[in-house]
């Protein structure tokens, strides 16, 4: 998985501060996660295809999460998308869309589907053969959910150099892959182990954006490849964290801590810091593998 922040600033989007989106690459394809105003510009710098994006997974209905939406709908209309683009979201983004699609009278051509979400625990809205996401529920002001990817494993690799002289059919090839051990025309047995290699593990990211700390999530992201969690305040302002329900740096590394995440994933910064370090320093203090979101920076998974 390859993960490109498009936007790691909350409120207001000012100039080189984007507001929340992601783009998670999974095998080619594209999942859009949340698309504050100008997501669709960010996307123009990386120069995404833009009918690659056929998922888009919205957290909450604050627009600092999702003002982009309406814009990169229209322009998908107006640049001829033919492909259906899924939208998961909390119960009311297809009314609000529709209703701006209806006044502007700017119905899509292509097919718009919303899968609308309102459960309070954790269920699984999409899967195909590469991937499973599924919600992680969050303590915001308003309904919202965070969401969890988990790539598959996929088959087992053949280890060319041990299968090259043994003149095999496409069926040995086919059990091998599916972890079979395999009689060759002679009557010779061949065990599994020995002509193929392990698949790449499977990866886990989670998007925890908006949330106050948050002991639930926990148990539902324990031990994954890397948590992105809001930090939206430093301690010095954990009364307003708890106010507005959002999460201090330390907050953020304690349940990273707790979760044994492999690395935790820093932003939703407020704009009343300058310093970003102060993020680092405060966080580390509890958790040791720490990296600050940043407009336009891709990370590995
Ligand atoms: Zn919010």
């Amino acid at each position: 998985m390859k993960l490109t922040i498009l936007g790691c600033h909350s409120a207001t989007p000012k100039e080189n501060k984007h507001t929340t989106s992601q783009l998670l690459e999974v095998k080619g394809k594209f999942f859009l996660i949340d698309c504050g105003e100008g997501t669709q510009i960010q996307l123009r710098k990386l120069k995404i295809k833009f009918s690659l994006i056929q998922h888009i997974f919205i957290s909450h209905l604050h627009g600092d999460h999702f003002y982009g939406l309406i814009g990169l709908i229209s322009t998908f209309r107006l640049l001829g998308r033919t492909t259906q683009l899924n939208i998961y979201g909390p119960k009311g983004i297809k009314e609000i869309i529709t209703l701006q699609l209806k006044m502007s009278n700017s119905w899509t051509d292509y097919s718009l589907h919303f899968h609308e979400l309102s459960s309070p625990n954790s269920e699984k809205i999409f899967e195909d053969d590469t991937i499973c996401v599924s919600t992680l529920p969050l303590d915001h002001r308003i309904y919202t959910n965070g969401f969890l990817f988990t790539t598959k494993t996929v088959k087992r690799k053949i280890n060319s150099k041990a299968t090259e002289s043994l003149n095999l059919e496409p069926f040995h090839y086919s059990q091998l892959q599916n972890g079979l051990d395999i009689e060759l025309a002679n009557g010779i047995f061949k065990e599994n182990k020995e002509l193929t290699l392990n698949p790449e593990p499977s990866k886990k990211y989670a998007y925890c954006s908006d949330t106050a700390y948050n002991k639930k999530l926990i148990s539902l992201i324990k031990g994954v490849d890397l948590l992105y969690h809001e930090a939206t305040f430093l301690e010095k302002h954990a009364d307003l964290a708890k106010k507005t329900k959002h999460s201090t740096a330390l907050q953020a590394a304690k349940i990273a801590n707790s979760a044994n995440v492999k690395k935790l994933l820093l932003g939703h910064y407020s704009n009343r810091y300058s310093d970003k370090k102060d993020f680092i320093k405060e966080a580390s203090t509890v958790f040791e593998s720490i990296l600050l979101s940043e407009d336009l920076k891709t990370y590995s998974i």
